[in-house]
């Protein structure tokens, strides 16, 4: 069976982490320090926070923004639960809208989704490949938009606009106009979730990258306290000869990285660019080389004159077929012994959503996109035979279908 995406645990992964267990310091301490500081040199923003998910990112600059009951953030329906699930946790209300053809969020229904509620706009780079920051990030600042912002928190003063808080959990090191992710708006967060294409079993990171007044360290050195309990002195502080007293400034949350994780991190972030992303570039390639010459086959955008995708996934699309002719697709390509999988099932035809009122109708090419989506196995150990085995198995699967 060729799976779907393997993490890539090799000898420099196992030695890291022995090392790491080894150190005396296994919880979070330099090894998270030393990843945060080499992330943001990586991307460029202006301070990094490493954490054990993306999820608990976005929820902490939810909280930190001061999003609330009566709130509304703007997402796409296609997408993660999660980006969806951070904005219940806050007890706001999740506003979808529909997506592109490219799979990001429409930047022209973001725009009919504003209301004198909206706080936050959470993007997707779905499967690596950026959204339309430029329109976002103009949109965001239009006299008219910002006049219909009502501020209620002092970070929200502010700022004095909506804030863009980008879910960049698949587009570590994919870039737009030359700058890569994290840069990119105001907040992204990274996942490094054992599927991502950059991992530390479990992991996140915030990428903070906001505008002048905004000052990004105090910002980090509040998230650090509010990712740990809201103690204002973490283990590593306490450890220093009688500096045992500590204060608790907040009811905050339990959500830091441990130093056995970033030591995953910094050996897969050393290899990132020259090795990872240049192997599932390959695979890419491969994929539509074959595919492009299949009249029923949609190929995924993953390069254009402003866009360079991560590479995360390739979600390959199959022209006019149903939603039970996919299942079906689906089936033949495992009973050959491939994994593939679907990104995403959309947030509304999730129960807990649809229990709330949300429709899949109003999403309509969101749908489409899902109802003919399939996700090839991108893995760095995948090798070119079982790049053909793939290939060979969607296209008899697919050519028996339709
Ligand atoms: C994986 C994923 C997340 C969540 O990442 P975690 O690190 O598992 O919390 C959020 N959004 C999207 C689009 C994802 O694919």
């Amino acid at each position: 069976m060729i799976p779907f995406s393997p993490p890539r645990i090799d000898k420099a992964i196992t030695d890291a982490v022995v090392e790491a267990l080894n150190s005396g310091w296994i919880t979070t301490g330099p090894k998270t320090k030393e990843f945060e500081r080499q992330i943001t040199a990586y991307c460029g923003h202006k301070n990094t926070l490493c954490l054990n998910s993306a999820t608990a990112g976005l929820e902490l600059i939810l909280r930190w923004f001061g999003v609330k009951e009566g709130d509304e953030v703007i997402l796409p329906a296609y997408t993660y639960c999660a980006t969806a699930n951070v904005v219940e946790h806050c007890g706001a209300t999740p506003v979808l809208v529909d997506v592109n053809d490219d799979f990001n969020i429409s930047i022209r229904e973001v725009e009919r989704a504003i209301t004198e509620k909206t706080k936050v706009i959470m993007p997707v780079d779905f499967a690596g490949f950026p959204c339309d920051f430029d329109e976002l990030n103009a949109l965001v600042n239009r006299a008219d938009i910002k006049q219909k912002f009502k501020a209620n928190s002092p970070e929200q003063e502010k700022l004095g606009r909506i804030l863009i808080l980008s879910d960049a959990a698949h587009s570590f090191g994919a870039s737009y106009k030359g700058e890569k992710t994290g840069r990119l708006t105001d907040v992204s967060v990274f996942s490094f979730h054992a599927v991502k294409n950059l991992t530390t079993a479990e992991g996140g990171a915030i990428a903070l990258n906001l505008p002048e007044p905004f000052d990004n360290k105090a910002i980090y050195d509040y998230l650090c306290v509010f990712s740990l309990h809201g103690q204002n002195k973490d283990a590593l502080a306490k450890m220093q000869k009688g500096n045992w007293k500590y204060d608790v400034i907040d009811a905050g949350y339990k959500c830091n990285m441990t130093d056995i994780a970033a030591a995953i991190g910094l050996i897969e972030l050393n290899r990132y660019d020259k090795d990872t992303l240049v192997k599932r570039k390959q695979i890419f390639e491969n994929y539509n080389k074959v595919f492009n010459s299949k009249t029923w086959a949609k190929l995924p955008e993953y390069l254009n004159a402003d866009k360079i995708s991560s590479f995360h996934l390739y979600p390959l699309r199959i022209k006019g077929i149903s939603e039970v002719q996919r299942d079906q697709i689906i089936q033949k390509i495992f009973d050959q012994d491939v994994a593939v999988n679907v990104h995403f099932i959309p947030i509304p035809l999730l129960s807990y959503y649809k229990n709330k009122g949300y429709k899949m109708e109003d999403y309509p090419q969101a749908y489409n996109n899902y109802s003919t989506e399939i996700t090839l196995p991108v893995f760095y150990n995948l090798t070119e035979q079982q790049q053909e085995q793939v290939i060979k198995a969607v296209i008899n699967a697919v050519e028996s279908v339709i």
